[in-house]
């Protein structure tokens, strides 16, 4: 029997045992009980129709009933009482192999293969052939389909193919809850009912919402095609379209950069593949219907490329997932288009760009994403926008479903899906006492953070989009310390033109109402990216071409923001600062640029800011070692504690395996932040904190009694900070810090936890 042939025979027979699955999901509408058992029918029924198409004795389905372990599900052969009492881990066995490895795997002799693992309640140890292939879609694993021979066998590559097809349509037949019900069976693997699941809080503040999963996951109804023909006609057709859509796309992106126009190419490059058409007619020849031969062609081009050594090979694995989920969209049609944001949305992702989130804000209660990283950027933007946010989520973007309740906990990192009462309950309390505490800081709004002994610290918060500007008053900040220019910029799908960026700057000003706002010129590079910057991959973004390295690279882009802030300012007092200075000639370069823009629109009849402030960040430990000229010569000096600690600690911020290790209260990192606090107190120039850490009470007070009267951070962060600063005597906090020195503590935490339990600070 030919593979077509074989695979397309057993398809047909399959059709039927589907054809009663679509009716009950159009509504036909089977009980709990009802569905179950036909659930159940159907699994039997595939394990019957495979075994006889393909001569076996027996064929066995499992399913994932959780992520790491495989149920017997359905089986003809092995003992019938053995169904849903049989579990194996991921991993354990040869059915347990093929889940982990995602690869099929046929032996004539199963028992002397490595890793079998008998299992005395199916009665398999008859059997010596064995053939199993992953039950996979879109790359995740959710059983595997067995078949076994009493004689030794070897299974054709034809029988593996045609075995791999069905289990495509098992696939897409548990997606879409064909076997839901079978004895509590979810679709396979997927969770139902409450979950709770432990993520990195990355943005306080407690919500309860509504699942919108930001890549709405697509059902496919008709895993079988009913006309082969047709369906060729269809993936034509839909071809036709994708290639039409990425032609558009190169000929839109005539003007945009480099990197962008290459990915462009490669979409095409792939668009056109002649191997690629090539595999997904045949599988549309097998029988299958043309979107799941999409999905069975990305499934193996996806094993190969992550098999695949070479890097490039495997980086375009995204762009090819894209491709041929844009190819399903032509074939679905217009009619699967993505759901509105519900009310209270809780957004849930696998990864999220910061603009993404800024182009959504306002309409998004929390966000939580299965990757994602606590000082990417994304999580920067949801703590300037007081939007909850966890990250680290484990599986989310599978066990949650569009209009799923959920809450979520950016304190803990908890997210509880479909939470039952008790949980909800608990967690309406627990919003309630936040609300509570912020009635506490509203009170403090308008008074100074001034701690027992008398010491004043200026808070203020940090910005970078419009959205973030009513915060100015609501959270009582004296002004902002930093203005990330670059978010402005990564919203956007083209260079903001110089007047826009002067617009937005005098509009900043304006709604600080006199208060200094401290301008921080373009940080883009490392994770910061501008699509329409040429760029090329770096094999070390964050120490690579980025911040003030780019500005004075690219002295026009540079300049005309420079001239942009000077415009904006429009005679009222100027503050600027830039990113990422490791050397002392970097700042002076960068301050000349500035200067000479001034006196340049100055000559021109613009009004020359008055006063101008020009200061560097401190994010490079070399520049705490800068001479002095630098500090005497800079009208103020901010330190950028997120990338200053990850240079220190030689520990990439954004990679969560290595970032937590390391932390701000570590006394090597506080002595070099006091050292830097003590020279520029001799030198006589002004110094902030703008880093994360400003914004968490312990901390705060632990660079208030290193010296640093001026912190800046995200807007919510100012009650609780200014509320514990007010209770602590900051002499008290230097000797708790000089005892943890004393005592050759690695961190001081420990120690400023006790001190803050024992005084019963608001930590
Ligand atoms: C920092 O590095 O501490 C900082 C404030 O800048 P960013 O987080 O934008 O790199
Ligand atoms: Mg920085």
């Amino acid at each position: 029997m030919s593979q077509k042939g074989g695979a397309r025979a057993l398809l047909r027979a399959l059709r039927s045992v589907l054809a009663g699955a679509a009716d009950e999901r159009a509504g036909a509408g089977a009980g709990e009980t009802g569905r179950g058992r036909k659930g159940q029918q159907r699994l039997d029924t595939i394990v019957r129709l495979v075994a006889s198409n393909l001569v076996a004795e027996v064929c066995s389905i499992y399913l994932k009933r959780d992520p790491r372990t495989l149920e017997l599900c359905a089986t003809r052969g092995l003992r019938p009482e053995s169904v849903h009492a049989v579990r194996l881990r991921v991993g354990q066995g040869l059915v347990g192999r093929i889940a982990e490895r995602a690869e099929p795997l046929a032996t004539e002799d199963a028992q002397s293969t490595p890793g079998f693992r008998y299992l005395p309640e199916t009665g398999e140890e008859r059997f010596r052939s064995f053939v199993g292939v992953p039950i996979q879609r879109l790359g995740e694993v959710m059983g595997v389909l067995v078949v076994q021979n009493e004689a030794a066998r070897t299974y054709t590559e034809d029988e593996i193919e045609a075995l791999e097809t069905v289990a495509m349509v098992i696939a897409e037949m548990a997606e879409a809850g064909a076997f839901m019900g079978s004895d509590g069976m979810t679709a396979a693997g997927r969770r139902v009912g409450p979950v709770m699941i432990a993520g990195t809080a990355a943005s306080d503040g407690v919500v309860e919402g509504v699942v919108h999963l930001h890549e709405p996951r697509l059902v496919l109804f008709q895993p079988i095609a009913e006309d082969v023909g047709a369906e060729r006609r269809r993936l034509g057709g839909a071809m036709e379209a994708l290639r039409g859509e990425i032609d558009g796309m190169v000929h839109d992106g005539s003007g945009l950069g480099l990197e962008h126009r290459e990915v462009i190419e490669v979409y095409r490059m792939f668009a056109y593949d002649k191997g690629w058409l090539r595999r997904l007619e045949e599988a549309v020849e097998s029988g299958l219907s043309a979107e799941v031969a999409v999905e069975k062609t990305q499934s193996e081009a996806r094993a190969r490329m992550e098999r695949s050594a070479d890097p490039y090979l495997r980086e375009r694995l995204h762009d090819l997932d894209d491709l041929a989920h844009r190819l399903i969209r032509h074939l679905i049609g217009d009619d699967h288009d993505r759901p509105e944001l519900p009310e209270n949305a809780v957004l849930v992702a696998r990864a999220l760009g910061a603009a993404e989130l800024i182009g959504n804000a306002g309409r998004i209660r929390a966000v939580v994403l299965e990757e994602g990283s606590v000082s990417g950027h994304a999580a920067i933007v949801a703590r300037a926008l007081a939007i909850p946010m966890v990250v680290q989520a484990e599986r989310i973007t599978r066990d949650a479903n569009a209009g799923d309740r959920v809450v979520v906990d950016g304190e803990t990192g908890r997210v509880h899906l479909r939470p039952d009462d008790d949980v909800a309950g608990a967690f309406r309390e627990k919003i309630a006492l936040v609300e509570q505490a912020r009635e506490v800081y509203r009170t403090l709004v308008g008074k100074p953070a001034t701690s027992r002994d008398g010491t004043t610290i200026r808070l203020r918060m940090n910005a970078g989009i419009r959205s973030d500007l009513p915060s100015l008053g609501r959270s009582g900040a004296d002004g902002v310390g930093l203005f990330r220019t670059e978010l402005q910029f990564m919203i956007r799908r083209s260079l903001p033109l110089r007047d826009e960026q002067s617009a937005l700057y005098g509009h900043v000003l304006d709604m600080a109402e006199g208060r200094e706002v401290v301008f921080r010129t373009l940080d883009i590079g490392s994770d910061k990216i501008l699509p329409y910057i040429n760029r090329r991959d770096e094999p070390n973004p964050a120490m690579g071409w980025r911040a003030i390295r780019v500005g004075l690279d690219r002295p026009h882009l540079f300049r005309m923001q420079l001239q942009a802030l000077i415009r904006g300012a429009n005679g009222r007092p100027l503050s600027v600062m830039f990113p990422m200075v490791s050397e002392a000639w970097e700042f002076y370069a960068a301050r000349d640029l500035l200067l000479g823009e001034a006196d340049r629109l100055e000559r021109l009849g613009h009004p020359r800011p008055q006063p101008l402030r020009i200061g560097f960040m401190l994010e490079t430990p070399s520049l705490a070692h800068a001479p002095d000229r630098l500090f005497r010569e800079a009208d103020f000096v901010s330190v950028g504690g997120n990338d200053l600690m990850q240079f220190f600690f030689a520990a990439d911020r954004e990679n969560e395996r290595v970032r937590r290790r390391y932390e701000a209260l570590s006394l090597p990192f506080l002595d070099l932040l006091g050292s830097i606090a003590g020279r520029c107190a001799a030198l006589g120039v002004s110094l902030s904190f703008c880093g994360e850490a400003a914004g968490r009470p312990l901390e705060a007070v632990a660079l208030a009694a290193l010296g640093y009267r001026e912190l800046s951070m995200r807007p919510a962060a100012i009650g609780p900070v200014k509320q514990m600063i007010r209770e602590v005597d900051l002499g008290e906090v230097r000797a708790v810090l000089d005892e943890a020195r004393a005592a050759e503590a690695v961190s001081a935490r420990p120690a400023l936890q006790e001190w803050s339990e024992e005084r019963g600070l608001p930590v």
